[in-house]
C-alpha cells in the first residue's frame, strides 16, 4: 500500500510524455525555488539537494538515459566483458540506481549480492522492477542519500553512472566518493575506473547561423514597422555568450586536438580535487577556420578497458557535447590559442559550476570570459 501511494507521486512528465523527446538532466527541479535562508548553507544544501533529486523521480528521463544507447551499452559491455572474474560472486554497489537497471545487469552477471541505492522516488519502480525480474534475493533496494545508508557489508564493486553535462555537472561524483572510502573493500574495482575531460578549439556552425539569424530579425524589423530595432542585436547576441551550452558539435567544427583539462583516477581522486580544477591550455589549430568556441566533452574507461566517449568523433549520447562560446577569430593553420581554464563549484548552489577561461590567439591580447553553467545549460533555443 505505502509502495502504490508513492508510485501514484512519480511525475510522468504529463504530455510531454507523449512525445519522445530528450529530456535535460538538471540539477534541479523545474518550479523549486531556493530561497536564501538564514540558518546557514547547510539548510540550503538540504533543499537544492532535495530539489535535485525530485528531477529524478521524472520516468521520462530515466527514458533519456537507458535510450541512449552508447551509454547504456557501454555499461552492459563493461559489465559482462569481465564478469567472471570481477563481477560474479561479488557484492556490488549501485550508487544512484535509477531504475535498477545497471543492478540487474550486475544480477545477470551473476553478482552475489547487490545494493542499489537512490534517494530519489524512482527507487520505489527500481524495487518494483527487481521484482518483476526475478532479482529480488540478489539486489536490495535503499531509498536513501548514498552517504546516509548504512550496507551490512563492505563491497567488491562500485558501478554508477554518476556524469552530467561536461561530466562534472551536478556534482554526483562527491557522493560516489564517499561511498568508495566508506564502503569498498581494498583492491575493490570502480565502473567506471578512469574519467578524463577535454577541451578543443571550436567553430560550431549553430553559433553562427545563431548570431546571423538574431542579427537579421532585428534589422529586418527596419523595412517591416519603419523602426530602427537593430540595438537590440548585439544585446540578443550577447545573452547567450555568458552561458555553457550543452549542444552537440559536429567532428568537422573541431579545430584543433583535444588536451585533457582533468584525468581523475576514480580510485583514488578525492572530493576536494574537484572543487576547483584548473588547466593550462596552448592548442594549435589545424587548417583555417573562425574560431568561435571552446568545445569539451568526456571519455569513462572500466576496468577491462570499455570506453564510453561523448567526443563529437562519436555517435551523439545525450550528454551531447559542451560549448563556450567565444567571439569570432579567424584563424590559420598552426596558430596558437594559449590559456588557463578553471572550474569551481558554484558557492550559491553546488551543483551548478562555474567556468572561467583566459586565453590569448597568437599572444595577442588577453581575453578574460566567465560562464555560468546553471540549469539553463541545456536550453536549446539558440
Ligand atoms: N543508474 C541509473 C540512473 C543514473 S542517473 C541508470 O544508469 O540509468 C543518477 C541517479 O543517481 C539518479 O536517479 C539520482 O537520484 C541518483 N543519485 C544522485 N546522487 C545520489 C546520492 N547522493 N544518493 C542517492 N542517489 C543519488
Amino acid at each position: 500500500m505505502a509502495e502504490a501511494e508513492a508510485t501514484t507521486e512519480l511525475t510522468t512528465a504529463g504530455a510531454e510524455a507523449a512525445v519522445p523527446q530528450s529530456k535535460k538532466r538538471r540539477a534541479s527541479e523545474n518550479g523549486i525555488a531556493v530561497p536564501e535562508l538564514k540558518n546557514g548553507l547547510s539548510e540550503k544544501t538540504k533543499i537544492i539537494d532535495e530539489s535535485y533529486f525530485a528531477s529524478y523521480s521524472d520516468i521520462e528521463l530515466h527514458r533519456t538515459m537507458i535510450e541512449d544507447t552508447v551509454r547504456t551499452n557501454a555499461y552492459q559491455q563493461a559489465i559482462f566483458q569481465n564478469m567472471e572474474e570481477n563481477i560474479r560472486g561479488k557484492v556490488v554497489v549501485d550508487v544512484g540506481c535509477g531504475t535498477g537497471i545497471l543492478s540487474m545487469f550486475c544480477a545477470q552477471a551473476g553478482a552475489k549480492k547487490v545494493y542499489a541505492i537512490d534517494a530519489s522516488k524512482i527507487a520505489v519502480h527500481a524495487k518494483q522492477l527487481i521484482e518483476a525480474n526475478g532479482f529480488k534475493d540478489v539486489i536490495t533496494v535503499l531509498q536513501g542519500k548514498a552517504e546516509e545508508v548504512e550496507l551490512p557489508e563492505k563491497v567488491d564493486v562500485i558501478v554508477s553512472e554518476w556524469m552530467g553535462y561536461m561530466m562534472l555537472y551536478e556534482t554526483m561524483l562527491p557522493s560516489v566518493l564517499y561511498v568508495r572510502d566508506k564502503w569498498l573493500k581494498p583492491g575493490g574495482k570502480m565502473y567506471p575506473e578512469r574519467a578524463v575531460l577535454y577541451m578543443a578549439l571550436g567553430e560550431a556552425q549553430w553559433i553562427t547561423t545563431y548570431e546571423e539569424g538574431t542579427y537579421d530579425f532585428w534589422v529586418s524589423l527596419n523595412h517591416v514597422y519603419n523602426l530602427d530595432m537593430s540595438l537590440l542585436a548585439d544585446h540578443a547576441v550577447a545573452r547567450y555568450k555568458d552561458v555553457v551550452h550543452v549542444h552537440m558539435v559536429a567532428q568537422e567544427d573541431v579545430l584543433s586536438f583535444p588536451t585533457p583539462v582533468c584525468d581523475l583516477d576514480l580510485n583514488t581522486v578525492k572530493a576536494e580535487d574537484l572543487r576547483n580544477i584548473s588547466h593550462s591550455f596552448n592548442l594549435a589549430s589545424i587548417g583555417s577556420g573562425r574560431l568561435n568556441s571552446m568545445v569539451m566533452w568526456f571519455d569513462v574507461w572500466f576496468p577491462g578497458g570499455m570506453k564510453l566517449s561523448t567526443s563529437p568523433d562519436n555517435e551523439d549520447t545525450h550528454w551531447q557535447n559542451t560549448v563556450l562560446p567565444l567571439a569570432t577569430v579567424p584563424l590559420e593553420q598552426d596558430n596558437q590559442v594559449k590559456g588557463e581554464l578553471h572550474i569551481t563549484q558554484d558557492l550559491t548552489n553546488h551543483r551548478f559550476l562555474n567556468v572561467d577561461l583566459k586565453y590569448s590567439v597568437n599572444s595577442g591580447e588577453e581575453i578574460t570570459r566567465c560562464f555560468k553553467m546553471d540549469d539553463n545549460c541545456n536550453d536549446n533555443d539558440f
